[in-house]
């Protein structure tokens, strides 16, 4: 099964457009602040498909998929 990884939480500007663009709905809001003081983005775990289009959509590439 593929997943993903979010390297690194800082990073992430909380835009959620990787949420938004999972099929699988695979991708959470996070209940604890990053270092901008935004929730970021985690990978919730599940039925992965490796479609790439969270990894495509995210403006700070810091997805990786792994299939
Ligand atoms: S697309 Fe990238 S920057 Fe935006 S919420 Fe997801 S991981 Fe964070
Ligand atoms: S690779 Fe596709 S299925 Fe897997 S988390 Fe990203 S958008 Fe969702």
């Amino acid at each position: 099964m593929a997943k993903i990884k979010i390297k690194n939480k800082d990073r992430c500007k909380g835009c959620y457009l990787c949420i938004v663009n999972c099929p699988n709905n695979l991708i959470k809001i996070s209940d604890q602040l990053n270092i901008k003081g935004v929730k970021p983005a985690v990978f919730s775990g599940g039925k992965c498909s490796g479609c790439t289009m969270c990894a495509l959509s995210c403006p700070e590439c810091i997805i990786e998929v792994y299939r």
